[in-house]
């Protein structure tokens, strides 16, 4: 660690990256589309007071908010491919919302961003339970080891059994619920919540439209009973249940992904959204020293750090601009210093850094670890690359992530090869898809592999403006990806007549397959061939 001491000019300390981080909460919420993480993040903003009314923080078709003008497919489409991080101060403390782009737009950079943050929200409809894409989201959580907060959304509508949906998270998740707050009514007749940490009755009443912070009523529990009667005798009942049955909140094991906390809550009323807040502030662990790639710790203390966590590229196609976004991992960043690139050396001068989300963008002068920041003008930076000042450092590779749908990508100019092959290595370098190769076909076109479909409009649009090189990709009928060896890769071919095994940039071995039950019935034959899940394979 270094000592802590006033830079020179700066003025400010390692001591200050400690304490701003201290501060920091920097998370991302985890859910399937439709589960409510537009209207939670517009609640979380408003309860924040970032804006006046709900309603100003997502851009989506029919609601006022952020069509960002980047790009022409967002334009088409009315959504928004480039938020990044919403931040705002609550209490002590600086929360770091980073967006996690969940619908047409659910790609490899919305499991990227879970590798920038310190927690996740997982937000659950409570009348769908767990849906298939909070479970791959889970899965990198679980990967990554980040502690996870659970809200049930919705309970002002009909939904499933509170102790069933509590069954449902610890069967599919691992994790044991604990919950904070215990629902007072069934779903679909919301009364409020009972607080577990002092038994009393926090009194749900609904506002028009969601429009302004609920106000929320604390009772004690005789009033409660008084009150509502039966249904605050059930919940205290079955709340002893949970105590019981062990399910009481421990921060060590909630910080060790042993356990997660659960609220319940209505987004849409904003109920619940305070104690969200709270719960936040008061558990979700802030940044702490990061591992690098040596084995080592960056502590606070050392001097800037940063990993690039996701590339916004052909925002401006006049300049070919493009946005990094980097998470602050030690040090304090000023806007203005000149870091350097650790996998090539040179130095980045960090004169433009901004803060975006959906189309806002201001300019940032001081940040901290935890913090998220955008620079421009990052032609140079490719995803997972580290940024450091003064004592270098190196930060573990960012993991790839289980593609699910495939396509050979062919120019449709053989003239254009050359930028044919400079586009598809940028894109590679970016992670906007992963290139494949295999023997398979005759003129070595590479094959395409991304976690969302809409990459492949992404990659199509900028091969075409870009790079100049038009494409036709040819969709393959894949949608499962199993990472291989050489050694089991003949065996797969033999036995599972729809596999393909295709090859990484990095050299990884990936057996691809139609759907799981080529893969199950090769599985119950020939066991002992490799097929190893990569993160978030179902
Ligand atoms: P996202 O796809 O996860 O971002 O979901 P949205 O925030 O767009 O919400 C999907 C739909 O569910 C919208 O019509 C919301 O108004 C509605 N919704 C969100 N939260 C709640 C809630 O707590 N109660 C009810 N009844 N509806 C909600």
């Amino acid at each position: 660690m270094s000592v802590v001491e006033e830079r020179p000019g700066g003025g400010r300390s390692p001591r200050d990256a400690v304490d701003q981080a201290g501060r920091r909460r920097t998370f991302a919420v985890i859910s399937h589309p439709d589960a409510g993480k537009s209207t939670l993040t517009e609640a979380l903003a408003l309860h924040a007071r970032v804006i006046g009314q709900a309603g100003a923080v997502h851009g989506k078709a029919g609601r006022r908010g952020t069509v960002s003008d980047w790009m022409d497919i967002e334009k088409q489409r009315g959504i928004s491919i480039t938020s990044a991080a919403l931040q705002f101060e609550y209490r002590d403390a600086v929360v770091n919302l980073l967006d996690t782009p969940g619908h047409a737009d659910f790609s490899e950079d919305t499991y990227r961003v879970l590798t920038a943050v310190d927690a996740a929200v997982m937000l659950v409809d409570a009348a769908k339970g767990l849906e298939a894409q909070t479970m791959k989201l889970f899965a990198v959580c679980r990967h990554r080891g980040i502690p996870v907060l659970t809200v049930i959304n919705k309970w002002d509508r009909p939904g499933k059994d509170a102790l069933e949906l509590m069954d449902e998270i610890s069967e599919r998740t691992g994790l044991t619920p604990t919950p904070l707050t215990w629902p007072v009514g069934i779903a679909g007749d919301f009364r409020g919540v009972l607080d577990r940490s002092d038994g009393s009755y926090r009194r749900f009443t609904r506002t028009a439209g969601g429009a302004t912070i609920a106000p929320e009523e604390t009772l004690s529990a005789d009033a409660a009973l008084a009150r509502e009667g039966e249904a605050w005798q059930q919940a205290v009942e079955e709340a002893e249940l949970l105590g019981a049955s062990g399910q009481d909140h421990e921060q060590s094991l909630f910080l060790d992904g042993v356990t997660t906390p659960v609220l319940f809550a209505s987004a849409v009323s904003n109920f619940g959204v305070g104690a969200l807040l709270d719960t936040l502030v008061d558990l979700a662990p802030a940044p702490s020293g990061m591992p690098t790639a040596e084995g080592a710790v960056r502590e606070l203390t050392d001097p800037f750090s940063a990993f690039v966590f996701k590339v916004q590229a052909g925002m401006d196609t006049a300049h070919r601009d493009r946005l990094a976004f980097i998470r602050i991992c030690s040090g304090v960043f000023e806007r203005g210093m000149v870091v350097t690139h650790a996998r090539t050396g040179r130095p980045f001068a960090t004169k433009y850094a901004q803060h975006v989300f959906g189309r806002d963008r201001e300019s940032i002068d001081v940040a901290y670890p935890g913090d998220v920041v955008g620079l421009v003008n990052a032609n140079a930076l490719g995803v997972g690359d580290t940024l450091y000042a003064d004592r270098p450092v190196q930060f573990p590779p960012l993991t790839t992530f289980a593609p699910e749908h495939f396509a050979v990508c062919r120019g449709r100019d053989a003239a254009k090869h050359k930028q044919f092959r400079k586009g598809i290595a940028q894109l590679d370098s970016e992670g906007v898809v992963q290139v494949l190769t295999s023997d398979r076909r005759g003129d070595g076109a590479p094959v395409l592999a991304v976690v969302g479909p809409m990459q492949f409009e992404v990659a199509t649009h900028r091969m075409e403006h870009e790079f100049g090189a038009p494409v036709d990709l040819d969709r393959l009928p894949y949608s499962l990806a199993l990472r291989t060896d050489e050694a089991s890769a003949p065996g797969i071919l033999a036995a599972a007549r729809n596999a393909e095994i295709l090859r990484r940039g990095d050299g990884e071995l990936l057996a691809v397959f139609p759907d799981k039950w080529g893969l199950r019935v090769l599985q119950q034959n020939k066991p002992v061939l490799l097929l190893e899940p990569l993160v978030a394979a179902q």
